[in-house]
């Protein structure tokens, strides 16, 4: 879900070299029996540097304990129970000698972990990064339910994208398995709740040029224009983290699902407030919640919802005009389309963090959410609609989607199947699909300029509120 620049320019290698995170799919081996329920008891010193867990077990507890990022191993200061010290191999706590209604308490040297996690951030004292570099769990059993409380020195804060428990937060299993952005430091949080969400930001360090009343601004405008497609955001609760970056806008961006939705954005330190709104990362990224989690291999699907999303939006809300965004679309098929073509687009999806063939999976796949809203929006529904009714199976949900799943329920709406069909054409095809027909119908010309068309009353629908 990571965002990669498609539209400008390419900073390929160093998006590469941060390395990639692929969602894992849940497998039979998951649905063993039932894991202890876990609580979680997490402590710092005043300048971030190291952070004392305390774990407690109701239940068996499991074999041995490790973090949920193998590289964050070597972070592990030492673990006891009570005055007794317990073996650590590799990194891996051994609890064997534990009993129910037991706890223990391991230590972690914080900035050796943030360093085994992937865009990690550390500002003064401030930083970001997975918790999978210093919660540590059963590999093989990781809880179905545990609670985690942060007793934090004064003027230290948590902020962590999962539900609220108690004066803690509640961690389900894909907090266990997936990576979230959770950021620590002195931050003063903004929260907004509008359009179905509470969302809650943090800006790390000091230094920034636009003001937390810019911020919230842009916060507000990115909540309603997500909203334009559901007619509501897409989920509950929303954590965004801005990590400062050289000058102005927001450059990068990356969505992580670990137990609650979290964004993690680099934003320059010198932006302007119009240079936060007119930034389509914003868009791009925000697009992905439209969706659930999904298996690499439909990246094609996702990531060209959200190139496709992240012009519509960016019209809906009039960051640009509906020509600028027929333009970008335009631009982005002739740009995909000039890739080498190799294998169906699927494989192509499944392959691209190797092959690099961005340009030719994101474009097809927006190609495909375009000529998916036009079909549906000549049925009288829209991508809009089918979004909004099937959010209300996905929205809040466990599980990694298919894009055969996806498209089956929602096409329960209509008499004959509309998506699936498509989906099978685009996921299996090698040739970049023909936009230039679709677009003629639409009346979109060169460099966006519009025309008299069939479907010009849809091609306008599409980029208005
Ligand atoms: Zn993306």
């Amino acid at each position: 879900m990571r965002h990669v620049r498609v539209r400008r320019s390419l900073p390929w290698l160093s998006l590469i070299a941060l390395g990639l995170a692929v969602a894992p799919v849940r497998s039979a081996a998951d649905e063993e029996d039932d894991a202890a329920e876990v609580r979680y008891r997490v402590r710092t010193d005043a300048a971030l540097e190291r952070m004392t867990v305390e774990v407690c077990f109701a239940g068996p507890p499991p074999r041995s304990l490790g973090p949920g990022i193998d590289r964050a191993g070597p972070a592990l200061l030492d673990a006891r129970k009570g005055a007794q010290a317990l073996t650590v191999r590799r990194g891996r706590i051994d609890t064997s000698g534990l009993s129910d209604g037991d706890c223990l308490t391991y230590r972690v040297d914080l900035d050796q972990a943030r360093r085994a996690s992937r865009f990690s951030n550390r500002q003064g004292v401030d930083f970001v990064g997975s918790q999978g570099a210093w919660l540590w769990r059963s590999r093989r059993r990781p809880p179905d339910h545990a609670t985690i409380r942060f007793d934090l020195p004064d003027g230290l804060r948590v902020a962590a994208p999962w539900p609220r428990e108690g004066d803690g937060y509640r961690l389900n299993r894909s907090a266990f398995r997936r990576p979230a952005f959770v950021a620590f430091g002195r931050f003063e949080p903004i929260r907004v709740s509008s359009h179905g969400v509470d969302a809650e930001l943090v800006r790390l360090g000091d230094g920034w040029d636009f003001t937390a009343e810019d911020t919230t601004a842009w916060l507000r405008t990115a909540i309603e224009g997500v909203s334009t497609v559901q007619g509501r955001f897409p989920v509950s609760n929303l954590l965004i983290v801005f990590a400062p970056g050289d000058g102005s806008g927001v450059g990068f961006g990356m969505v992580r699902r670990g137990g609650g939705c979290s964004v993690g954005f680099i934003v320059g330190r010198h932006s302007s407030a119009d240079a936060l709104r007119e930034s389509w990362v914003t868009w791009h990224e925000l697009s992905h919640l439209q969706l659930p989690p999904m298996v690499q291999e439909d990246a094609w699907l996702y990531e060209g919802l959200a190139t496709y999303y992240q012009e519509v939006l960016q019209a809906r809300m009039g960051v640009q005009s509906p020509e600028q965004a027929w333009a970008a679309l335009r631009d982005g098929f002739r740009r995909g389309a000039r890739g080498r073509e190799r294998d169906a687009l699927a494989v192509e999806a499944e392959n691209m963090h190797r092959t690099y063939a961005y340009q030719r999976v994101y474009w097809a796949g927006t190609a495909f959410a375009l000529e998916a809203d036009v079909a549906l929006r000549q049925r009288g529904s829209s991508l809009d609609e089918a979004l909004r009714r099937g959010a209300r199976t996905w929205r809040g949900g466990p599980g990694v989607w298919r894009s055969e799943r996806l498209t089956a329920l929602l096409d329960r709406s209509f008499d004959a199947p509309v998506l699936g069909p498509l989906r099978d054409t685009y996921a299996r095809r090698v040739a970049f699909p023909p936009t230039a027909a679709l677009l003629e119908r639409l009346g979109v010309g060169r460099g966006g300029r519009l025309r008299a068309a069939p479907l010009e009353s849809v091609r306008d629908a599409i980029m208005s509120r």
